[in-house]
């Protein structure tokens, strides 16, 4: 018997990076044998930023796909389901969109970073994106998921998703379980260029399909200080070790400790170069990738298989979601039989 049932997802903007598996990947290995898991490809969701990309949205599928199967994710035991492949997803967002409050979307502190980096770039959102929040809700409650790993920037979603699921359910009956969010290893690692967050839109990150002459570049022009207040001019300059984000990645990926703690010690005393520094970080995350890169070529020379999974995943979940969009038209009552002609008009019940 399953533990629980898990739904977390990815938007198809882009292949995954190492933000991706510290933050959210890791867990969802872990965790595939314990719960019945569905791990969505969430493409309504980048329409809301991307629609006229539609090109690199169906790539992304792809890619995302590769990306899962790469770090060992396994489609038989979960199932990876196309958030349009089964509409019931849209049903459900459009229901919930009627249920919320404007207030509640307008507070969410991460849809406003995320509207304020948007509008500094284009001059304004769609309606689909400032509902995005309520779409993810809908994701994680049609199939009644009780847990949503994810990263920290998804956390304000998940309280969301909470607060929507006790109001549906103090309106019409109890219908859907409060999940609960799981934080990563690393809830928000940080990007190449010490921005808060490695981020497929911000251009600050290694992917997890990047070759190992790519990692050695985006690694040498990495940021060594996010404060910009205290520039090491050379190795003899002690350093200050949490101002920079490449031990941020080292403690991350470098499974040898030692070697990590003598870099700490070294930086700070002043005897060691940014540049062996980084060399050794390149080392670690080429060893880290290696094995991934080799799973994904594997994948990537066969995408009917790919496709397939797809199809195969997005059909398991229909059948829960069907059941589920069933049972939540009885309960708003969406059912016009003849006696509806005669029942009495009140406000809801
Ligand atoms: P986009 O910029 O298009 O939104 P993204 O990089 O934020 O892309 P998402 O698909 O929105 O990626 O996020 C997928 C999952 O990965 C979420 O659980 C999110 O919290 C997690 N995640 C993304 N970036 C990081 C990061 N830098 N550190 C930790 N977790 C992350
Ligand atoms: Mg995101």
């Amino acid at each position: 018997m399953a533990a629980g049932r898990i739904l977390t997802g990815m938007r198809p903007t882009g292949p995954l990076h190492l933000g991706h598996y510290v933050g959210a990947l890791e867990n969802w290995l872990r965790l595939q044998r314990e719960y019945e898991c569905f791990f969505l490809i969430a493409d309504y969701q980048a329409f809301g930023d991307h629609l006229d990309e539609i090109d690199r949205i169906r790539r992304s599928v792809f890619d995302v796909t590769l990306d899962w199967l790469a770090v060992g994710l396994d489609p038989e035991a979960s199932a990876f389901v196309v958030q349009g492949y089964v509409p019931e997803h849209a049903e459900l967002t459009l229901y919930f969109s009627m249920l919320t409050p404007k207030s509640w979307l307008d507070r969410n502190p991460t849809l406003k970073a995320e509207i304020a980096q948007i509008e500094s770039e284009h001059d304004t959102i769609s309606m689909g994106f400032y509902n995005y929040p309520l779409s993810q809700a809908a994701d994680i409650l049609l199939p009644k998921a009780d847990l949503v790993p994810v990263g920290e920037d998804q956390e304000p979603h998940i309280e969301l998703t909470r607060e929507i699921a006790r109001r549906f359910n103090r309106a019409y009956g109890e219908t859907f379980p409060e999940p609960k969010s799981l934080m990563g290893r690393v809830p928000r690692l940080l990007g190449l260029d010490g921005q808060a967050k490695m981020s497929k839109s911000l251009d600050n990150a290694i992917y997890l399909s990047d070759d190992a002459k790519t990692v050695q570049r985006k690694v040498r022009r990495m940021v060594t200080d996010i404060t910009g207040t205290h520039p090491r001019m050379q190795a003899t300059d002690p350093g200050v070790v949490e101002y920079n984000p490449v031990f941020n990645y080292h403690d991350a990926f470098n499974p040898n400790a030692d070697e990590v703690a003598d870099l700490k010690e070294r930086y700070e005393r002043g005897t060691v170069s940014d540049g062996e520094v980084k060399d050794k970080l390149v080392d670690a995350l080429n060893t880290f990738l290696d094995p991934i890169r080799e799973r994904r070529a594997q994948y990537e020379a066969h995408p009917d298989q790919v496709a397939q999974i797809l199809e195969a995943g997005s059909e398991r979940e229909r059948k829960i979601a069907r059941e589920t969009i069933g049972e939540v038209r009885e309960k708003m009552r969406l059912t016009y039989t003849p006696d509806a002609l005669t029942a009495p008009v009140g406000k809801r019940k």
